[in-house]
């Protein structure tokens, strides 16, 4: 590979795609023709206003994201959301949230600060490898909203299909599918991800908000970063925010709408993650550990008959040139994580690898 790079399987921070590295490096130290780099740049500057402009665009072209919603780009991750969602979206107080893996207990565990949560739905009867059916959720009338985790990270489900939210808003964490697949956003009160999965640098999360649900009457003490109206009134430049974040996903968006947008990159998600899970079912030393239907197409964790050999194998995916594949705690075992700049390349040679180690070890 080039530049003695290696097959990169983080879960996140994770891989980029070169061609957009390879942009930025050329424009690292004069910003096309700015005589600056874009990390040195005001804010304020209309160079940078461009910039913003762009990515904000582009997304919009991406997702066709329709007019009634707001695009932000906010600081703090998307743990920060945890908090916010039900800040500002809980008028009377009542959420459900659907009990999927850790990403989902995590937002459950914020939101109960603030108000009264339903837990409608759980898979954590099976350590969370499969999404509970929510065709006929038990949803109180005065709930503001349904929360869920659309791909469990560490857990690797995803949903085949949305929950019955019998007509309530349904909110969204996309963070580690976003712009995997097509998306429809009016299905959606508000959708947000934290960039460093599936698009780029660490510390910023995008969120999709209808406007309606953009709320002037928040409890005063909610500190006014916190309010999505902040956000949406100063064009997400309230504070300074992060720019480096914006810029380069700004470039991944580009990149997405060159190579046919996506649908396009669905197929090639789709396409991918066969390779994968179409070894890990004709193996016998290795399994997935989620039921079929339900998993990811961007983390795909699996296991040996022990943690011993676990750890053999993740020892030697690391000395072949593979990093980042042992699985979080909470699993055990391996996980890939295939994002949408992971090469299809990158799969099918981890898959020989792994096929040539159970033949010699099996
Ligand atoms: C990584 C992740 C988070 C947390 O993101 P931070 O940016 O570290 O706050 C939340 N939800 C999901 C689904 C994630 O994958």
């Amino acid at each position: 590979m080039k530049y003695g790079r290696i097959y990169n399987f983080s879960a996140g921070p994770a891989t980029m795609p070169e061609p957009v590295l390879e942009e930025i490096r050329d424009e690292m130290m004069n910003y096309r023709g700015s005589g600056m780099c874009v990390m040195e740049m005001s804010h304020r500057s209309k160079v940078y206003q461009q910039i913003i402009d762009e990515a904000e665009q582009d997304l919009r072209d991406l997702m066709n994201i329709p007019d009634n919603y707001k695009v932000l780009f906010i600081q703090g991750g998307a743990t920060l959301q945890f908090a916010m969602v039900p800040m500002n979206l809980m008028k009377n107080g009542v959420a459900c949230y659907v009990e999927t893996g850790s990403w989902s207990k995590k937002a459950i565990a914020e939101a109960k600060k603030y108000g009264e949560v339903h837990v409608v739905a759980s898979s954590k009867d099976r350590n969370y490898s499969y999404i509970p059916n929510c065709d006929d959720l038990d949803i109180p009338d005065n709930a503001d909203y349904v929360y869920i985790c659309e791909n469990e990270t560490i857990h690797g489900v995803t949903w085949p299909k949305l929950p019955n939210t019998k007509g309530h808003i349904l909110v969204s964490d996309q963070s580690s599918m976003f712009l995997s697949k097509p998306c429809n956003v009016s299905d959606y009160g508000l959708i947000y991800a934290g960039v460093q999965k599936n698009v780029g640098p660490a510390g910023m999360v995008v969120v999709i908000i209808r406007e309606d649900l953009i709320r002037e009457d928040l409890d005063p003490h909610v500190p006014i970063y916190m309010s999505y109206k902040t956000h949406a009134d100063n064009g997400s430049m309230y504070n300074t925010p992060n720019c480096w974040a914006i810029y380069c996903c700004g470039k991944v968006f580009k990149y997405l709408k060159s190579i046919g947008g996506l649908e396009a990159m669905y197929k090639m998600n789709l396409d991918k993650a066969k390779v994968m899970y179409d070894f890990l079912d004709s193996s016998k030393m290795f399994k997935g550990t989620v039921d079929k239907e339900f998993r990811s197409l961007m983390n795909i964790p699996f296991v040996t008959e022990s943690a011993e050999l676990d750890a053999k194998v993740v020892a030697a995916t690391k000395a072949a040139g593979f990093d980042n594949l042992k699985g979080h705690k909470s699993v055990g075992g391996l996980r890939a994580s295939v994002y949408n700049a992971m090469p299809k390349d990158g799969v099918e040679a981890l898959v020989d690898f792994l096929k040539d180690y159970e033949a010699k070890n099996g």
